[in-house]
């Protein structure tokens, strides 16, 4: 957290008239100031797109059914799955999750990253622990009753990504959303129901809090193999499995430990499924007519106009117009239509130089089949996916 002096304060506010409107005599310490050098923009080449889910159930979880790891695994690379997050309920376990989910026998794969997590399952709600090696999960679940200041002085100290989970609703993250990295703002192949996550999502963004946009299955049951395997919950597998929705990250390298950064950097997008087209969000920021930054990148505007670009990668629907709802801070900025054959849509915008901004993209459309999962195209209806946002001006010491 920045500190400040108050001679610092008067200084701000001098020279930013708005905060100082109405109020005379006082100065608003927390006022937009110039952030400083932001740390550089890495590079938009050398990145691999992986997709995967976050958010998937193992018959480690007790309420769910033909979820063995071995067939959640095996699924997942039948569907070209890139990277796992399996994240049972820890109270299943009171807590023991690295005895249980991760030694289980079945938890190993020569082409899938198997990231390390758990769904920390609480009074207070939800959230999923993710991290690319194993760490010491029973402290999280110890904790979990305590002030929100000492259960997040040990998720710092268990160095883990901590995302909230279905943050509206029953079992929504009733924490504060300071010690978290992420939040899932699509849970489940039923989109209708994640109205209220993006609303708080905007909230926190415009708030000056830099969290990921991401997505979750939150699967628990799986294809009976026998008739006789099926239980009362095995309909489900046909409308929310495993890449309902899809996540995809702009990872660095092939790793696990890569999948986590991209996460937690922003450099994420959401997929109905893994076989719709993935949205990319790229900006153009000092006008020399190339991309130079993409969600989840921050950077100081040049105070001049601002090139941003969607675009469509992957299979689209044959004839399909493509409905592009770009949010700029919160609120609506603009409608834009692309076809399957352009895939990309541009549009400018001068951001602002003092104080902060960020722009993100939905995407509706004519729904990719998804065969292995029919019934999912109709829940999720013309949803195709969402960006992350592009950041000016967020402060990375916040
Ligand atoms: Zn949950
Ligand atoms: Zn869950």
């Amino acid at each position: 957290m920045r500190v400040r002096t108050l001679a610092a304060g008067l200084i701000v506010a001098g020279c930013f008239a708005i905060s100082m409107s109405g109020q005379s005599g006082h100065s608003n310490p927390w006022a937009p100031v110039d952030v400083g050098p932001l740390p550089p923009i890495t590079s938009l080449t050398g990145s691999v797109w992986l997709k995967g889910d976050l958010h998937v159930h193992s018959r480690h979880s007790k309420e769910s059914s033909n979820s063995s790891i071995a067939k959640i695994v095996s699924y997942s690379n039948s569907v070209g799955m890139d990277y796992l997050c399996i994240t049972d309920h820890d109270n299943h376990v009171l807590g023991d999750v690295a005895n249980n989910t991760w030694a289980d026998p079945e938890f190993k794969s020569d082409s899938l990253l198997l990231l390390y997590g758990g769904e920390w399952t609480t009074t207070r709600g939800h959230g999923n622990a993710i991290s690319a090696k194993p760490y010491d999960h029973q402290r999280l679940y110890d904790v979990r009753d305590q002030r929100d200041v000492v259960v997040g002085a040990v998720k710092k100290e268990l160095g883990i990504h901590l995302s909230a989970n279905h943050p509206s609703g029953k079992d929504h993250f009733g924490y504060s959303y300071d010690m978290v990295d992420s939040i899932e703002v699509w849970n489940s192949a039923l989109w209708s129901k994640n109205a209220n996550a993006i609303m708080i999502w905007d909230d926190m963004l415009s708030s000056g809090r830099k969290l990921t946009g991401r997505g979750g299955s939150d699967a628990h049951h799986g294809f009976p193999d026998t008739p006789d395997q099926a239980t009362k919950n095995s309909a489900q597998a046909k409308s929310n499995y495993i890449g309902t929705p899809t996540t995809w990250v702009f990872a660095k390298a092939r790793t696990s430990q890569a999948v986590v950064d991209a996460l937690t950097n922003g450099r994420v997008s959401v997929s109905a499924n893994p076989y719709a087209p993935r949205v990319e969000f790229y900006a153009d920021f000092d006008q020399d007519g190339m991309m130079d930054m993409m969600m989840g990148d921050n950077a100081k505007p040049t105070g001049g106009p601002v090139r941003f670009r969607v675009q469509l990668t992957g299979n689209a629907a044959p004839g399909a117009v493509y409905t592009v709802n770009v949010v700029k801070d919160g609120k609506k900025f603009g409608t834009f239509q692309t076809t399957e054959k352009a895939q990309m849509v541009e549009f400018m915008d001068s951001p602002a130089t003092l104080g902060r901004t960020y722009y993100r993209v939905e995407v509706e459309g004519p729904p990719v089949a998804y065969p292995q999962v029919p019934g999912s195209t109709v829940l999720t209806g013309n949803m195709i996916g969402l960006s992350n946002p592009i950041f000016f001006n967020f402060d990375p010491n916040f």
